[in-house]
């Protein structure tokens, strides 16, 4: 049975069997239009498993989106969305955007990390262009990750190999039913893997946080704790027989299913983590990796945009750091590359946005030194209320309305098709704004 026919057989029994009167209830043959196999670039997952059906020029139904990936379809295909906008409207937008930023210069470019690949590029290029500086909304905790990186060394490793092999996964201070809903389902628990061929049955499942998340009901072990109890729990499972003083009921459990485990995942959001954290729990992995009886991989899961591993290769080609280039001298005096976050946001004259094409998360609002300065937005939705700019400049949201190169989660990059019947119709893509913007500004 060809995939199509098995996809079209699923869902007839599906709505045969579970369906409500209505809309759902319509049979698969009233679609127009199917496509399979799509990828989403809503986070850095990108599953490539995506079907979209087509109804009269709209989609009426998806197959395996989540809710993240949803609310970006539902950004560019709502009825409210503006109509592209003319070549002459569109020019005269860059030209008062060009004359904004230079203006007030240096500019910092925020955001491309939601971008495709030649967009993120082309930031950097901007901000040269304009004497400022290209960040993702994640830079503090990038820089901290990879700093630690490059000091006691990095296991990483292929989400195919952690579906695979591991038999122990941690979310540290990252829940991805917040920020990633599928990857506990094509990678990190349920996923059945050549060695893990039950799945979630041959996994242990622990996380750590502040609060009662999401993802807890599903943990064998959940560590209900405070920040800075972070790097006395690391010590007592890294160093399991002196125990070190930590006192926690799931404790031992965890520590028996890492004894247990040959390969062991840790999933950690760089920013929530304190420095202290960061450097146990590089030291822990190392440590675990050059005895050599197990294998321990961290991986960052960033609460930031989806393109945020392409945007640290690009930035290591282009300014030899993955964070962002460094160009902006800080008001401080302090050295643009040991200089705060709100030391590079205060120093710059003004902001041109990348908007992702939702509402942005808590993480992804501009800190208050920035609120002030001039604002350009780059904006694929209909719009957003809290990304008004003095100049708002409509796009293609890069990966469903324009093709472009995601990196995932672990590094790999993938060629991310448009989907067609969404075909932008008029709206430039991100990449060729910022080119129209650099051309303007020479
Ligand atoms: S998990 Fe991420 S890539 Fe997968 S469907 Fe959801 S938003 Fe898209």
């Amino acid at each position: 049975m060809s995939i199509q026919k098995f996809i079209k057989a699923s869902i007839e029994d599906e709505q045969q069997e579970t369906a409500p009167p209505g809309p759902l209830a319509e049979s698969f043959t009233d679609f127009d239009a199917e496509y399979h196999s799509m990828l989403c670039a809503g986070c850095s997952c990108l599953c490539d498993d995506i079907s979209y059906f087509f109804k009269k020029g709209s989609v009426t139904r998806t197959l395996n989106l989540c809710e993240v990936g949803w609310k970006r379809l539902c950004a560019v295909s709502s009825e409210d969305r503006e109509p592209p906008p003319s070549p002459h409207l569109l020019s005269d937008n860059v030209k008062q955007a060009a004359a904004l930023l230079r203006a007030h210069p240096p500019v910092l470019v925020l955001g491309a990390d939601s971008t495709d690949e030649a967009a993120i590029r082309t930031s950097f290029e901007l901000a040269d262009t304009f004497g400022g500086i290209s960040l993702p909304w994640a830079f503090p905790g990038l820089r901290r990750f990879y700093e630690r990186a490059k000091k006691f060394g990095w296991a990483t490793g292929l989400l195919d190999e952690v579906r695979d092999r591991a038999e122990s996964v941690i979310f540290w201070r990252a829940d991805p039913l917040v920020t990633h809903h599928r990857h506990l389902s094509r990678y990190s628990l349920f996923a059945r893997g050549r060695f893990t061929e039950r799945g979630n049955l041959d996994r242990n499942l622990a996380a750590v946080a502040s609060h009662k998340t999401v993802i807890e009901p599903l943990c064998q072990q959940f560590f209900e704790l405070s920040i800075d109890q972070d790097p006395a729990l690391i010590e007592a499972l890294a160093h399991p027989q002196v125990g070190g003083g930590f006192d926690h009921r799931d404790l031992p459990a965890l520590a028996r299913a890492l004894q247990g485990a040959s390969y062991i995942a840790l999933f950690v959001d760089p920013e929530k983590v304190t420095d202290e954290t960061l450097d146990a729990l590089f030291l822990w992995s190392a440590k675990l990796n050059t005895e050599g009886r197990k294998r321990m991989v961290i991986l960052p899961l960033w609460d930031s945009g989806s393109n945020i591993e392409g945007f640290c290769r690009v930035s290591l080609e282009l300014n030899a750091s993955p964070w962002g280039g460094a160009s902006v001298r800080t008001s401080a005096g302090a050295e643009p590359e040991k200089a705060s976050w709100e030391d590079q946001a205060g120093s710059v004259g003004s902001v041109l946005l990348i908007s992702t094409g939702t509402d942005p998360s808590p993480g992804c609002i501009l800190p208050t030194c920035l609120a002030e300065k001039p604002l350009v937005v780059i904006d694929p939705s209909k719009r957003s209320a809290t990304l008004d700019g003095q100049v708002v400049i409509p796009a293609a949201l890069p990966g469903l309305e324009s093709d472009g190169v995601f990196f995932r989660a672990d590094g790999l990059p993938f060629d991310v098709s448009k989907l067609e019947p969404l075909d932008n119709n008029g709206f430039p893509t991100v990449a060729e704004v910022l080119a129209d913007l650099i051309a303007e500004a020479r």
